[in-house]
């Protein structure tokens, strides 16, 4: 199964059915439901990528790089090194 609604997050923040999420633009696969946890913001959070190239990240501050569709380029938000569990990522 997998979830086109990257944009929609909010939808998605409470949602842990198992599957993939994927670009809203192009259904390039970025996230597994594996990965996927729960925090304060309003969007879904995930503790890595699907794979490596995933996703393309540029670095926007010391700790935080910019996440862009590894396929097409859309905009995810940002990786924030070290904020997740266990001193993981968190996206
Ligand atoms: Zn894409």
């Amino acid at each position: 199964m997998s979830f086109c609604a990257w944009k929609k997050g909010e939808k998605y923040r409470d949602h842990f059915d198992h599957g993939i999420y994927v670009c809203s633009k192009c259904d390039h696969p970025l996230f597994s439901s594996e990965t996927k946890y729960t925090h304060d913001s309003p969007w879904p959070a995930f503790t890595s990528t699907l794979r490596e190239d995933s996703v393309a990240k540029r670095e926007e501050k010391p700790g935080a790089l910019k996440v862009t569709c590894g396929s097409c380029g859309n905009g995810l938000g940002h990786e924030f090194i070290g904020d997740g569990p266990k001193g993981k990522s968190r996206f």
